[in-house]
């Protein structure tokens, strides 16, 4: 019987992720494929969605707008913070992300955007906010999840999560 991807599926697929102007920005192709956990909020959305009912073997190109995928930008989400706010060891380059917890005590990302003497920026939009986005994705095989990946909501084994601590 054919293994269809539908919720509790543990799902192994190689892509590449394009943005509109057609640059690359991300390929599992010359690496291990990625595996992920159907319905538990793995990956965005709308590349969720477009794989539900498909197979091992099936190729799709999906393209996912972005209030599927990291949602729109948000222009005022920018904040210059002092060096200081950040461990004085780390070396800050533009693209880092950070956890910061806002007043409820919720762990929000945030991205470097700036680096200055005495100042940070950070943008709390994720950096592909606002992207439509194009995946050409192979599915490699589909399995039914472990009671362990189902109780984590993540897959295990190469190419999924890892515990080494
Ligand atoms: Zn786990």
């Amino acid at each position: 019987m054919t293994e269809t991807i539908q919720d509790g599926k543990v799902v192994t697929l190689h892509y590449t992720l394009k943005l509109d102007s057609g640059q690359a920005i991300d390929s599992s192709r010359s690496g291990e494929p990625l595996k992920y956990l159907h319905g538990a909020n793995n990956i965005v959305p709308g590349l969720e969605e477009a794989l539900a009912g498909k197979a091992a073997g099936d190729k799709i190109d999906v393209t996912v707008p972005a209030d599927k995928a990291y949602g729109p930008r948000n222009p005022q989400a920018h904040q210059v913070v002092p060096r200081s706010a950040f461990p004085p060891d780390v070396e800050l380059e533009p693209g880092m992300q950070f956890g910061v917890r806002d007043e409820q005590g919720r762990v929000m990302p945030v991205w470097v955007t700036q680096v200055g003497e005495e100042q940070v920026t950070i943008d709390l939009n994720h950096p592909l906010a606002g992207e439509t986005l194009h995946f050409d994705v192979e599915v490699m095989e589909v399995r039914d999840a472990t009671a362990e990946e189902s109780a984590h909501g993540h897959p295990h084994g190469p190419g999924g999560h890892s515990h080494d601590e």
